[in-house]
């Protein structure tokens, strides 16, 4: 064999935003076929309940004051396939939308790992149909905009003045620290201050939770993170709460959803 032929696998699989009813088919298919999966902090445990028995479970979690680097995530993830296992590395959301999944791709490829991504559906737009809120309107809101609120030193910053300009619903990801700032840039750049925010957090799970407000109150609201903030009209229609499940419930009992 060749030093880049490898006989595992990688699949980088959305987990969707918590609650396993939310996985794809082909995630809960992946969950039960692979040897090992190397999962974020955010994957709820009803998911992991999808794992089979006796295979292994990493977590990489990038958790303050414990962060793994990306670097050793791409490296591992290469050297499990090396090993000819069936690899699911697990993400919640979209592995697409802000969850580095591009860069493990892209490491993947060229270590000659094969390799395939299955969407899921990510917090921006779940997290907000959670709290009863669709994420575009008509006659309310005509775009969305998905953005983080979080730039580490020497990252291009977001444009937040511009964005209150594009107008429709901005969502924003990793925004839950830097909301008072948020709140005023968007302001000085046109935003009315009466404008509806919404803030999901721990969305589709049993923790979640939902604030509302004016955006001149964002600052000083009392949210948690994880959390999704919608600002925009949109915030203030309030449409039916997503009712979690308890599908990891049954998982746990041997009643495996989907089996292969
Ligand atoms: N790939 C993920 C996003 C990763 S960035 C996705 O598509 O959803 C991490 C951020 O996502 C968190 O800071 C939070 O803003 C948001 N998030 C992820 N899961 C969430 C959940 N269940 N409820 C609310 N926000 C969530």
């Amino acid at each position: 064999m060749s030093g880049h032929v490898m006989s595992g696998h990688v699949a980088l699989v959305g987990a969707g935003p918590g609650d396993p009813d939310l996985l794809t088919v082909r995630a809960a298919r992946l969950l039960g076929e692979a040897d090992v999966v190397v999962h974020d902090a955010l994957v709820g445990t009803g998911v992991l309940d999808l794992v089979a028995d006796g295979a292994e479970l990493i977590d990489v979690g990038k958790r303050p004051g414990r962060p793994t680097p990306q670097e050793l995530i791409n490296s591992l993830l290469v050297h499990l396939a090396g090993q000819g296992r069936r690899v699911v590395r697990l993400k919640g959301g979209d592995p697409f939308v802000f969850g580095r999944g591009g860069e493990e791709a892209l490491a993947l490829g060229d270590a000659g790992v094969s390799y395939e991504v299955v969407p899921g559906t990510t917090s921006a737009f779940t997290g907000a149909a959670a709290a009863g809120i669709p994420v575009t309107h008509r006659g309310v809101s005509a775009a969305v905009t998905v953005v983080t609120g979080h730039r580490r030193d020497g990252e291009q910053p977001v444009d937040w003045r511009a964005l209150a300009r594009v107008g429709g619903t901005i969502v924003v990801l990793m925004g839950v620290a830097n909301r008072g700032r948020i709140a005023a840039e968007l302001i000085a750049g046109g935003l009315a201050g009466d404008t509806p925010f919404a803030a999901v957090r721990s969305a589709t799970t049993e923790h979640q939770d939902e604030m509302r407000g004016r955006l001149d109150e964002l600052r000083d609201a009392d949210v948690a993170s994880p959390a999704v903030l919608v600002i925009g009209a949109v915030a203030g229609l309030d449409l039916a709460r997503w009712v979690p499940t308890g599908c990891a419930v049954r998982a746990r009992h041997g009643q495996r959803m989907l089996a292969p």
